[in-house]
């Protein structure tokens, strides 16, 4: 957990620090390429573009207390794309298994075509 800066207590983009460079091609990260599409309590999650490989993380950035922890994972999803899968409804677990089912049919082609 990195401590927060005493200018800037409880800043999700104090975390940045923390991320600092790209999974994929280790270009430092800047702070206008992270961008806040959702906060709830003391979770902030942020999407952030590489400038240099336009490689897409989205981080979960916790601030608690006197510092700060954060968990990231590469997407291939825009901002926009997080933004709004956010907010969509969760498939439910019929949905799953309904797709697995129709995966292994001689169907599939002639669905996934409509
Ligand atoms: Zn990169």
């Amino acid at each position: 957990m990195l401590p927060i800066n005493k200018k800037q207590p409880g800043s999700w983009r104090e975390a940045l620090k923390i991320v600092g460079k790209c999974p994929i091609c280790s270009a430092e990260y800047k702070t206008e390429h992270a961008r806040l599409f959702a906060k709830k309590e003391s979770a902030n999650l942020v999407h952030i573009c590489c400038g240099k490989c336009q490689s897409s993380m989205l981080f979960m950035i916790m601030i608690m207390g006197q510092g700060l922890s954060s968990v990231g994972m590469v997407t291939d999803l825009s901002f926009e794309d997080a933004s709004r899968l956010y907010s969509a409804r969760e498939i439910t677990l019929d949905e799953v298994l309904e797709g697995h089912d129709l995966i292994n049919t001689d169907q599939f082609i002639f669905e996934v075509k409509k």
